[in-house]
């Protein structure tokens, strides 16, 4: 058998699994036999040690090597209910093993037999014993696969059992010829001194005895590291090669900037940016006069003044005759884009437009024929802007806000039209330096680190439910002030019927009984997009003096008037997501106020998410303490964000060695030492285990 048959063969056909064990090993992610090789232990217990019989003490764990002496299946008198009990007995004396219910032993464990056991030692009315052990019979030496040895543990695959996932481990492992083909280049090994690759497998499962149980359960041996850079450096080779790939393009139209531009810059600005926004524009302007397709991401916290980077940006291009796509994730926060860029460019000669999903028919029937015309010079809308109908006359720039909600398919949607223009992302959620080293890895970052002056830093409040009287005296003492209050209920899909149910009562209780002198008014996502937007209009006007909310209202949305954030079972949002929420207040001149109150009881987890954003307003902090509480797959929410399915390595727990492993890939590519193999491999890899769309 070749080692590559050998690889994929799938595992029911192993000896010992059937049907249903396949079945459960694939819910499991384990397919075939590469699969168990690449899925390494959760956990490694030291089993080598054999201690003399007569120096075992209660409450320890130990293994002893012994000979059974005798052995008995016992019924008791509870109906059915047998143990098996056997004395093992050494050169220093003797201990009873005690198994419940489990009588085939009797068939496994006969006497003289010798035997390996591991497990409690436990102390009784009867003397010492073990209770329920591991066992393993001796046959030529004692370095055996389940005790004898530092033994691993394999995450639960339904029926198969930690044993049997070991027993496969090990007979796939016997039938690996003795050297393996490595798909990392030698020079790198060499110079990284990577373990190679059988011994790689072999050690990350089976270590040898001399192997420190600690180093294995932090997953820092040399042979778990090779593994773990193994899998990370095919994920980086496939970033290494589409930034490569990318920067050989050359867009179809480069800006040029003079004097004449920077003064029509100059006079829209409403005010003086800071010295952060001030380097962003001119990153990202000196990307715009570069031949090939800007690809740049902007972080700045909430209120940090993206938009005011962008629209400039914007404005070069227009003044370059291009055109400009300005997208939002919702049509409420396009809608307030768009207000704020008509007002800044009223005295431009640009024309400025607004395109979303719910532009009625015929209007977006004129638009389109605008925007092929080039008679639109700037479009803000939703993902429909980049809807395959739509056709620029000379689209030189996008902008998408907050954009891991847009992700990678509409930057393919965008090439796949034949389209390269300069792409500006933007977020306020900081990208944690893991993941910063993944999908983002083929951006360039700038990054607003200020804030714009003036503003006060927002007090956070963490409040139980019984406290709720309290809360409302805060809000209404507020509002007795002129300011206004966000409340926000959390909206669960699965049950959104309900929550929307006790948002609109919760709304119409504030009304009637709570605060009856102020207007609270209703925002959800199923309300028909011209009632959003008279509600928000009425909200940034004043005249609706509480917003109750489902999480609409959770990126971008300007109302400097508002100064109080009000979040109903705060212990259901995800830490970022608080933070963005908290966002919406403190942007006027007065304290501003977050209350997150909470239903108790309450998870350590919730205690521990609301606490930290309590501590700290620092979002780049709050993103790290979100990806270590939640996981990369749950912080943002989608596999098209590019974080990758993991079989080895942890990207919590891992993160130097994919930051090793992103150099290297960077400069193998850079230096042209990838060879097409390689490169073919990675390419199938991409797909079929990270999961992602194709390298390009
Ligand atoms: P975000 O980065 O969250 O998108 P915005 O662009 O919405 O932030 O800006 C937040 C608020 O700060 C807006 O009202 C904007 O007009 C204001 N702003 C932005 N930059 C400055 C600045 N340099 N000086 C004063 N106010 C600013
Ligand atoms: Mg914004």
């Amino acid at each position: 058998m070749t080692l590559d048959s050998l690889l994929s063969t799938p595992l029911q056909f192993l000896k010992g699994v059937g049907p249903r064990k396949a079945a459960d090993l694939k819910r499991a992610g384990l397919l075939t036999v590469e699969d168990l090789f690449y899925r390494l232990p959760f956990r490694y217990e030291d089993r080598s040690r054999m201690q003399p019989i007569a120096s075992l003490r209660p409450g320890v764990k130990a293994a002893v090597l012994g000979e059974i002496k005798s052995a008995r299946l016992a019924i008791t008198r509870r109906r059915g209910f047998k143990i098996f009990n056997a004395i093992v007995g050494d050169a220093s004396g003797a201990i009873r093993c005690s198994w419940m219910n489990q009588a085939f032993l009797a068939d496994i464990l006969q006497p003289h037999l010798p035997v390996v056991i591991f497990g409690d030692v436990k102390l009784d009315s009867t003397g010492l014993h073990f209770l329920n052990p591991e066992y393993e019979l001796v046959t030529e030496d004692i370095s055996g696969v389940h005790t004898g040895r530092i033994v691993p543990f394999y995450e639960k695959a339904g029926s198969v059992t930690p044993n049997m996932q070991r027993k496969l481990v090990r007979h796939a492992i016997d039938r690996l010829p003795a050297e393996l083909p490595d798909i990392l280049p030698a020079e790198l090994r060499a110079r990284l001194h990577l373990v190679a690759r059988r011994a790689a497998i072999d050690e990350s499962h089976f270590p040898p005895n001399e192997a420190s149980v600690d180093q294995l359960n932090a997953f820092r041996t040399p042979a778990q590291r090779r593994m773990i850079f193994e899998e990370f450096f095919l994920f980086q080779i496939g970033h290494a090669w589409r930034r490569h790939t990318s920067s050989m393009e050359l867009k179809p139209f480069v800006p040029l900037v003079d004097d004449r531009i920077r003064a029509a810059a100059a006079k829209i600005l409403p005010f003086k940016l800071t010295a952060g926004q001030r380097q962003a524009v001119k990153e990202i302007v000196d990307d715009m006069r570069q031949a090939q397709p800007m690809h740049r991401l902007l972080q700045g916290d909430v209120g940090a003044g993206k938009t005011i980077v962008a629209l400039l940006a914007a404005l070069v291009a227009m003044e370059n005759g291009l055109q400009v796509a300005f997208m939002a994730p919702t049509e409420i926060l396009a809608g307030q884009h768009y207000g704020n860029i008509v007002r800044l460019l009223f005295q431009s000669r640009f024309r400025v437009d607004l395109l979303t999903g719910s532009t009625p028919g015929l209007k977006k029937h004129t638009l389109h024929a605008q925007i092929e015309r080039g008679t639109s010079n700037l479009i803000v809308g939703t993902h429909a802007l980049v809807q395959d109908t739509i056709r620029f006359h000379k689209l030189g720039l996008v902008i998408i806000d907050e954009q891991h909600r847009f992700g990678v398919a509409q930057r393919a949607a965008l090439r796949a039209k034949g389209l390269r223009p300069d792409v500006l992302l933007m977020t306020a959620t900081p990208i944690p330096r893991t993941l910063a080293l993944t999908d983002y890895s083929e951006l360039d970052v700038s990054k607003i680190a200020d804030l714009p002056p003036g503003r006060t830093p927002v007090r956070t409040w963490v409040k139980p439910e019984s406290r709720r009287d309290e809360v409302y005296q805060l809000v209404r003492d507020e509002l007795d002030r002129g300011r206004q209050a966000y409340v926000i209920y959390p909206l669960v899909e699965e049950s959104e019927k309900i929550d929307l149910k006790s948002a609109t009562e919760m709304a119409d209780h504030l009304q009637a009984e709570v605060f009856p002198f102020y207007r609270v008014a209703l925002l959800h996502g199923r309300m028909k997009s011209d009632a959003k937007d008279r509600i928000m209009h009425a909200f940034a006007g004043g005249q609706i003096h509480i917003l109750v909310s489902t999480t609409v209202v959770e990126v971008g949305v300007d109302v400097p008037n508002a100064s109080v954030m009000l979040v109903e079972h705060a212990e259901r949002f995800g830490l970022s997501q608080l933070h963005q929420l908290r966002g919406r207040v403190g942007r006027g001149p007065w304290q501003s106020h977050c209350v997150l109150l909470y239903q108790a009881p309450w998870t350590d987890d919730a205690r521990e998410r609301l606490k930290a954003l309590a501590s700290t307003s620092d979002g780049f902090s709050i993103a790290e303490r979100d990806l270590e509480l939640r996981g990369p797959g749950d912080f943002f929410g989608t596999r098209q964000s590019g974080v990758p399915q993991l079989r080895t390595g942890d990207l919590a727990r891992d993160r130097e060695i994919m930051e090793e492993a992103h150099r290297e890939a960077r400069r193998i590519v850079s230096e042209g030492g990838l060879n097409a193999e390689l490169l073919q491999f990675v390419q199938q890899r991409w797909q079929q285990q990270f999961g992602l769309i194709e390298v390009g």
